[in-house]
């Protein structure tokens, strides 16, 4: 089962990653907890290389395409042969992402991302995609409260409108295939949505 999990940021993606893994090896599910952009040493080279620069710093198709780079080899590395070896595979992040910031906030085209993402995984899409929904407000809120209110290794700025528009990708992206999406309320408490993140994965798991 391959689970990914999509948002902005401060919407508690990370968190609620590490609270499903405690519980899925807690019954004893083999599991793998691994994020993007990263997950590989080819991948994290790449991420560190991409937080390095501020916004616009890199044009956004060499920044679409590392992106892109980074989760080709995370798939074919990691993710791939973790699946295939009956590993439940929880995902920080993945295409959703890609074409939420690079195509809608960048303004590269979700099509045009979609493509060549759909050609570095070979067309891997997640079972499930956990979909963290928050207001680009309280999401500039939260990251202001964690990261001490600079810019630190944030990619881009806190314009709201840019947060608004990735929201907006992200909830197109769900509606276009409500099955594999579990869209979730981020403004409820940390214990609220892991119950029902786990409630989902539960049912999934035992179809
Ligand atoms: O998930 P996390 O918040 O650690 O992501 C690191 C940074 O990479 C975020 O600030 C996000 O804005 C940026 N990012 C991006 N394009 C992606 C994925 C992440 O700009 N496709
Ligand atoms: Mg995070």
């Amino acid at each position: 089962l391959f689970v990914v999990f999509e948002g902005g940021e401060g919407a508690g993606k990370t968190t609620q990653l590490r609270l499903l893994e405690e519980w899925l090896s807690g019954t004893g599910t083999p599991v793998l907890r691994t994020r993007e952009p990263g997950g590989t040493e080819i991948g994290e080279r790449i991420r560190t290389l991409l937080l390095e620069h501020g916004q616009g710093e890199v044009d956004a198709r060499t920044e679409a395409l590392l992106f892109a780079a980074s989760r080709a080899a995370h798939v074919t590395q990691k993710i791939a042969p973790a699946l295939e070896a009956g590993t439940v595979v929880l995902c920080d992040r993945y295409i959703d992402s890609s074409l939420a910031y690079q195509g809608a906030g960048r303004g590269l085209g979700v099509a045009e991302v979609a493509e060549i993402n759909a050609w570095a995984t070979q067309g891997l899409q997640p079972d499930v995609t956990v979909l963290l929904d928050l207001d680009p407000t309280l999401s500039a809120q939260r990251r202001a409260g964690r990261d001490g209110g600079a810019a630190g290794d944030r990619i881009e700025s806190a314009d709201i409108a840019f947060h608004a528009a990735l929201r907006q990708a992200f909830l197109d992206r769900a509606a276009g295939a409500p099955e594999r999406y579990l869209v979730l309320d981020a403004r409820q408490s940390v214990a609220a949505v892991h119950t029902e993140i786990r409630s989902h994965i539960e049912a999934r798991l035992r179809r």
